[in-house]
């Protein structure tokens, strides 16, 4: 057997199309329902067998850890414990994160480094795992892990980790904006919504029955039409309700895309980033610019991205 001894990945970033918090789990995570959807900006993974019982992973970004706290450190001592014979035969690897993604931002940038290496490993150790057995590996390591493997469009029940596929969306694009040095923590916008909102919470029959509901509702509907106009109108983050007072650059970004006029503007995830939606790649290259117009703060990134129809995607 011949076995590659090196793989470049890339690895995807996602927004939140829709974002509903249903109530409490006893696990301490919430009950969520999301339509989640891969993005075409992405970073990019270089992992490589490197023949020792070590795992090594670099990044030049200053906000990402070079440790073992780093997801994607994680998901290789992970595959390690889950897989020890491949491991004392073929060793370790080095990861090499070539960070595009913002960090902090809401767009699951480390849950998708995540992903990239335990398909990374899948390859260089000749596995042979399937998509559900990568995504029960990923639920292990964080909610968002699961959907990063197989990307596209998907609705993401329990944690964010039950996932259905849903028709592709590949005629939308999104303009990203995120100020470079503001960043929110996800368990504070989670804890601080719990605490507002916790009365709220729905119970057991409930949830199944708002499960239902979403399922047969308008934005999936929408999603089926692959009607923009209708999705940009539908979109929704309950996160939205603890981050916006307390972040006025994020309600800002809201609210300059809302002048500027888009098919719908939201926050990704627990922010910061806020996306614009557009039909063409010519819609939202004007609507990045009228931004750029609109705030000179040199602090403030802009991206325009597509829709993209896969996550994890091996490049070389
Ligand atoms: P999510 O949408 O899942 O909440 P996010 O985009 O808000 O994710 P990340 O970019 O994944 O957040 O990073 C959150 C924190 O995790 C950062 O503060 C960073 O220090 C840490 N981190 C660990 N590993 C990574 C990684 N590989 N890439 C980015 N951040 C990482």
């Amino acid at each position: 057997m011949n076995l590659m001894r090196s793989y470049s990945l890339l690895a995807p970033a996602k927004i939140n199309l829709y974002l509903e918090i249903l109530g409490d789990r006893p696990d301490g995570f919430h009950e969520l329902i999301m339509v989640l959807q891969s993005v075409d900006l992405a970073d990019q993974i270089e992992i490589c067998a490197n023949g020792t019982q070590t795992i090594h992973v670099r990044c030049d970004h200053p906000q990402v850890p070079g440790d073992s706290s780093n997801l994607a450190y994680r998901a290789a001592a992970l595959m390690s414990q889950q897989f020890p014979d491949h491991f004392a035969r073929l060793g370790g690897v080095d990861i090499y994160i070539n960070k595009q993604t913002p960090v902090g931002a809401g767009m699951a940038g480390g849950s998708s480094n995540a992903a990239a290496v335990l398909v990374g490993i899948d390859l260089l150790w000749n596995l042979g795992l399937t998509y559900d057995e990568l995504q029960d590996l990923g639920a292990q390591l964080g909610s968002d892990v699961p959907f990063c493997i197989a990307g596209g469009t998907a609705l993401a029940t329990g944690r964010g980790e039950k996932l259905d596929a849903l028709p592709g969306l590949d005629n939308l694009y999104a303009v990203l904006a995120k100020y470079r040095t503001l960043s929110v923590s996800t368990p504070w916008a989670y804890k601080t919504y719990r605490q507002k909102f916790g009365d709220s919470y729905l119970k057991e029959t409930a949830l199944d029955q708002r499960r239902q509901q979403v399922h047969a509702g308008p934005m999936m509907a929408a999603i089926a039409h692959r009607d923009g106009a209708q999705i940009g109108k539908l979109l929704y983050n309950d996160l939205e309700k603890v981050v916006l007072p307390e972040y006025p650059q994020v309600l800002q970004l809201r609210e300059t895309f809302q002048q500027i006029g888009t098919l719908g503007t939201m926050m990704s995830g627990s922010g910061p980033t806020v996306f614009a939606l557009a039909e063409s790649q010519a819609q939202a290259e004007h609507i990045k610019q009228e931004m750029r117009a609109k705030i000179s703060d040199p602090d403030l990134d802009l991206w325009v991205t597509r829709f993209r129809q896969a996550g994890i995607q091996v490049i070389e």
